[in-house]
């Protein structure tokens, strides 16, 4: 049996949008089509897209569903209509390379040694630029987990008038997510984080900011973004998106708990482990820890061949050997940056999976031990 803890990843299809795909698969027909095929295709992707919208507490014109996250993420920063842009050092690679394709004048907002970025160097940076800018800040980082003040950031943003965007893939169906709240003016979303399928994402987007068009075509999503809709994606996407809503928090407490009973176990067997962010808010389902000795690549591929998934950090960096940015920014040692691992939970986890990665990794730290001696 496989002991999946990569959620951060990719988050196993939930049944509920399972249900919702085959069902939308089966319907067939082009959202776009007036004949009766058509308008049903297009009644399941409104309807997801009001699941959604009231999911965010927003209306369902201000959502429209991209590709991917990384699309949503690309279309924010290059569409926005401003001169400039400010990011954190720790947001996701598709958005620090969309703002370096952009062109613009980039800055980029050290972040603390637990990864939580500097407001008084983002209300620098504002007051001192020209032209307007736009700030991405995510809302939970993909390694660490960490919460950002997103709310404190947009109201800095709002008073030097700039507009801000939150990479909120990572937060979606782990705590309560709230675009108004939050005050931002644009959201990104990914299916694939929630229990929903790959290749599904979407944007939210305040009224009143218009951006330029990123993919041109067709007028779908209001002449937003061309291209026929994923209907089965979309209806799968809000389907996990509803399931994640109607269990929270419950759920999200039961994960914590998990998270915790692991990482104090892990203590108890290794009390010279890090673990990355502990002392400041983060999402309830995600541990990155290191131990020096303990190379994170091989420790990977050992716990795999025990059937064990778990991450050296973003699965889009996990292949390089230079080890996770975000924690660079951190200031982690590179020694120690080497052994980082993470260990994401999520709605189909158990104790058992806790108990099966301990009894492994002693193991492997045992092996560890004997080749060092
Ligand atoms: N933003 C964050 C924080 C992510 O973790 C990811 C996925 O790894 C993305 C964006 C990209 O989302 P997608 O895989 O849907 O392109």
């Amino acid at each position: 049996m496989l002991t999946y803890l990569d959620h951060n990843a990719t988050t196993p299809l939930r049944p509920q949008a399972r249900k919702a795909m085959l069902e939308a698969l089966d319907a067939g027909g082009n959202p776009s089509s007036i004949h009766a095929q058509g308008r049903a295709a297009r009644a399941l992707v409104e309807s997801a897209r009001k699941t959604i919208a009231d999911a965010l507490g927003v209306l369902p014109a201000m959502v429209i569903f991209t590709g991917v996250g990384t699309e949503a993420n690309n279309f924010a920063i290059k569409g926005a209509p401003v001169e400039r842009i400010i990011i954190s050092a720790t947001e996701h690679s598709c958005v620090l390379e969309a703002a370096k394709a952009t062109g613009k004048p980039l800055e980029i907002i050290p972040v603390t040694a637990e990864g939580i970025i500097d407001l008084a160097a983002l209300e620098k940076s504002l007051g001192t630029g020209k032209g307007r800018a736009l700030v991405c800040l995510m809302l939970a980082n993909n390694e660490t987990g960490t919460i950002q003040p997103v709310g404190q950031a947009a109201s800095l943003a709002a008073e030097h008038g700039a507009l801000i965007h939150t990479d909120a893939v990572q937060a979606l169906g782990k705590i309560p997510v709230n675009f108004g709240l939050l005050g931002v003016d644009m959201m990104t979303l990914s299916a694939h984080k929630v229990g929903g399928p790959q290749g599904v994402g979407a944007l939210i987007v305040r009224d009143g900011v218009v951006l330029e068009k990123y993919i041109h075509g067709g007028g779908q999503e209001l002449g937003r973004r061309g291209g026929t809709e994923n209907v089965a994606g979309i209806a799968g996407f809000a389907a996990a998106v509803q399931a994640a809503i109607d269990e929270m928090p419950e759920k999200q407490t039961e994960i914590s708990r998990l998270r915790d009973l692991f990482e104090s176990q892990l203590q108890q067997v290794s009390p010279d482990v890090v673990i990355f962010s502990n002392q400041v808010e983060r999402l309830p389902n995600t541990s990155y820890i290191a131990l020096k000795g303990m190379n994170a690549l091989t420790t990977l591929i050992n716990l795999d061949l025990d059937n064990i998934a778990v991450s050296t950090g973003s699965a889009c960096s996990s292949g390089k050997v230079t080890g996770s940015r975000v924690l660079a920014e951190m200031g982690v040692p590179d020694d120690l940056r080497s052994c980082a691992l993470r260990i994401s939970f999520g709605w189909n986890s158990t104790s058992e999976d806790v108990s099966k990665f301990i009894k492994s990794w002693l193991a492997l730290v045992a092996r560890q031990k004997q080749n060092a001696a």
